[in-house]
């Protein structure tokens, strides 16, 4: 036959599981992905059941699939009233809480087999999904398994793990069908990245032990270690490949640019109208001397919204353009490249005028780089660029593409790094120095899980003068509120001050989810971006529904929608007659949002209707109102960050944050964490508090993040950093893996999913 394959063309690992199971347990498992004996072995129990402690029906939800183990209590087998047939209804408890059994039939006979097994006092697993019947949960002709079935005493007191199941394959097949194939394997099949000096230093079992221990535990304490065991094995593959990335990064060397006397940082910091914070003097010490040497620096510079990040930047940039490299300034958005052009080139003044008349013959050109130059004026950026005429380059993704040359780069600075994906960072800063700048502060241990590779440095203060937010939440329902936040709009605008109002979306037909991927072209990691989570989702839309449909006055939002720039745009509009309210939205054309930022700093349209386009770095100095409507819809960094859009003054910033959600929510409780702090870093944490594991991750920017699945960032601390301590103590020895081809082995995977992560990204 043409088809036949030798068996031996298989390891006992690759192996088909219709080769190793039959043809319809691989179809079945086929629907969880799992395809060869290693996936199969490799797809581990969430947790373990007891027999005798039976686990909680209280916790069954509509529409989940479940597995209890539970008592039957009784059995009754009837004919059905309105239609033919029979109706065999079983009640179950697990001994706090009942469940009830349903089993339909045509004939009575399948219903009797049934019947005869599960009698009162029987005890079994059951599995299936919970529907809801006149109100009451229950399960219809549920998969069971009867533990009387089992002779096997000896395993009456183990542990059972559960899967995750569905209902064509509940979790005991799953169970069976491992303990068909585990015994086919050996320790060989499964080499252990762990060193074994680690391993007996953390008193783990190998590889080989945990898997067993994990889907037939003899006991708890195994199946913990077995875990304890995966996780470190998850945190030290990861360590590794980052140690190693930083070592060869290290190891690369590039251009150094020292300082010099009587260059452009001098006469730029001569200009400066203020004095630096000792944060920035701190910071930019070290980063001049970092890029002073041949070995790249590769730095992470974290500082709250407002703590004067740009101006480390640029200096190390004036630094490096002085020893006569070129910088990049990398920015997620149009807006944000477009002011960072106009904050350098308003701090160098004529320092900025390079190759334009009237310039000091100490002077560069900053250029700028966006996806809206027209042809010849990106030609023109791209030959000045390429002459090394422009010694600053700001742009967005277009800096990233092909044709884009910037010969004597010794400088990349990343800004709001989080919105950028690790490839991006490596495409325009391998063989350079590097800053990654970020105002979402970063718990430590995502830190070291996700940049274990840099270094971090952090902006503690805020400049001096800066007069802060107070923050307060506005029931969206309570009409005397608003109104007053309306009024206090008005009033700002009176006394001089700026007033932005945020949506959450653009108008009614934009998915709130539409404007940053239309910004940023690029979904975000944790931090800023990361939606509400669906249940909070539901939650909010739910409580919008119930609030609303009795709420006179909000006739900006209608019953289950919210706030969209476009209709909140046309109702201030008649709500504060006299004053010009314009608009700003990702959807806009570029020179059409640079004037509206324009018309907003100038005072000519003082009232800013926005998306979540102002969230990163705008910076006008005279606003003082920040009203977020639907406050619930934003992430609890991002909305800090819109935050940090005012109070950049001298005067105190005001931010109100609208809600319609109901207190008690989940989505009630971010947006409370979010007025009674101020300080992004318990903030962070709080956020940390609120959210689960996987909002954490995400669609995290190292795609080796996603294959985390026995790790917490949040919860594994301590594992990391041992992990990340004797890995990079490995990597230093033993720089190639040479001495560890299974590490290798482990990290070389690692690195391919993630590349693959990255391609999907
Ligand atoms: P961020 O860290 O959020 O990027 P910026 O760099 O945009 O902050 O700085 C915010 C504002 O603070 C800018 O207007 C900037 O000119 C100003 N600023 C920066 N450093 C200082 C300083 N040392 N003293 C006073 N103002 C400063
Ligand atoms: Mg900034």
């Amino acid at each position: 036959m043409v088809q036949a394959v030798a068996s031996d063309d298989w390891t006992a690992l690759s192996r088909p599981l219709e080769r190793a199971l039959g043809k319809r347990t691989a179809k079945a498992l086929e629907r969880l992905g799992l395809k060869t004996v290693e996936d199969l072995v490799l797809h581990f129990p969430f947790r373990l059941a007891h027999r005798g402690e039976l686990m909680p029906i209280s916790q069954v939800r509509e529409g989940e699939s479940v597995t209890v183990v539970a008592q039957v209590l009784s059995a009754s087998l009837r004919p059905m009233n309105a239609r033919k047939g029979f109706l065999l209804t079983v009640r179950i408890a697990d001994g706090r809480n009942e469940l009830g059994l349903t089993f339909f039939g045509k004939a009575m006979r399948p219903l009797q087999y049934h019947e005869r097994r599960l009698q009162a006092g029987t005890i079994a697993t059951f599995s299936g999904t919970i529907s809801s019947y006149r109100g009451e949960l229950q399960l219809n002709h549920p998969e069971y398994e009867i533990y009387d079935d089992e002779p096997d005493l000896s395993k009456i007191s183990q542990p059972i793990p559960i899967y995750h199941a569905t209902e064509k394959l509940p979790s005991w097949h799953i169970e069976r069908a491992i303990a068909a194939v585990l015994p086919t394997l050996t320790a060989a099949d499964f080499p252990d990245p762990l060193p074994a000096g680690y391993r007996a230093l953390h008193h783990l079992p190998s590889r080989f032990d945990a898997i067993h221990a994990l889907h037939q535990p003899t006991e708890d304490k195994a199946w913990e270690q077995a875990n304890a065991r995966m996780k470190h094995e998850e945190a030290f593959v990861l360590q590794t490949s980052l140690a190693q990335r930083a070592a060869q990064a290290r190891g690369r060397k590039v251009s150094a640019f020292p300082a010099t006397a009587g260059g452009l940082l001098q006469a730029f910091d001569e200009r400066l109208p203020f004095a630096l914070t000792d944060g920035q003097v701190t910071v930019g010490g070290e980063i001049s001397s970092e890029i002073a040497t041949c070995v790249p620096m590769q730095r992470l510079l974290q500082g709250d919204v407002g703590s004067g990040k740009t101006i480390v930047a640029v200096r190390a940039m004036l630094q490096v353009v002085d020893a006569g490299g070129q910088a990049a300034f990398l920015v997620p958005t149009e807006v944000l490249a477009w002011q960072h052009l106009r904050t350098i080139e308003g701090l160098m003044g004529e320092l900025a005028m390079g190759g334009q008349l009237g310039s000091s013959t100490q002077s560069t050109r900053v250029e700028i780089l966006t996806g809206s130059l027209t042809a010849g004026q990106r030609r023109k950026a791209l030959a000045r660029i390429a002459s090394g005429e422009a010694g600053i380059v700001v742009g967005t993704h277009a800096l990233l593409s092909e044709d884009v040359q910037i010969p004597f780069l010794g400088l990349a600075v990343i800004d709001e790094q989080h919105r950028f994906g690790v490839d991006q960072r490596d495409s325009l800063a391998s063989g350079v120095h590097t800053l990654v700048m970020t105002a979402t502060p970063i718990p430590r241990t995502i830190a070291m899980s996700v940049f274990g590779d840099l270094d971090v440095s952090t902006l503690r203060e805020l400049p001096q003068g800066r007069a802060g937010v107070t923050s307060t939440l506005v029931p969206l329902h309570n009409e005397r509120w608003m109104d007053r936040a309306w009024e206090r709009a008005a009033e700002e605008v009176a006394s001089g001050g700026r007033v932005f109002v945020v949506c959450p979306r653009i108008d009614a037909d934009q998915p709130e989810d539409a404007e940053q991927s239309e910004e940023s072209e690029q979904l975000d990691a944790f931090g800023d971006d990361e939606a509400p989570t669906d249940a909070s989702r539901l939650a909010s839309s739910r409580a919008h529904e119930q609030e609303q449909l009795n709420v006179p006055g909000t006739d900006i939002a209608s019953k289950d929608e919210v706030h969209s720039a476009v209709a909140t745009h046309d109702f201030l509009t008649g709500r504060l007659p006299g004053i010009t309210i314009g608009m700003l939205h990702g959807r806009m054309k570029p020179d059409e949002k640079a004037m509206a930022m324009e018309r907003f700093a100038s005072g000519q349209a003082p009232i800013l209707v926005a998306t979540t386009v102002v969230e990163v770095g705008v910076d006008v100095p005279d606003a003082t109102l920040m009203i977020i409507l639907d406050a619930d819809r934003f992430g609890l960094s991002q909305l800090h960050q819109l935050r940090g859009r005012i109070g950049r003054g001298t005067k105190a910033g005001l931010c109100l944050a609208v809600t319609g959600v109901a207190s008690g929510t989940l989505a009630h409780d971010r947006v409370e964490a979010f007025v009674s702090t101020t300080d992004g870093f318990e903030l962070a944490e709080k956020d940390l508090e609120l959210r689960s594991e996987g909002d954490v991750l995400g669609a995290s920017q190292s795609g080796g993040q996603s294959h985390l699945r026995f790790l917490s960032v949040v919860r594994d601390a301590p594992t990391i950093e041992v992990a990340r301590e004797a890995s990079r103590a490995l990597v230093h020895d033993d720089p190639d893996l040479t001495l560890h081809p299974e590490l290798a082995a482990a990290v070389a995977t690692l690195d391919t999913g993630r590349a693959h992560y990255m391609e999907k990204g």
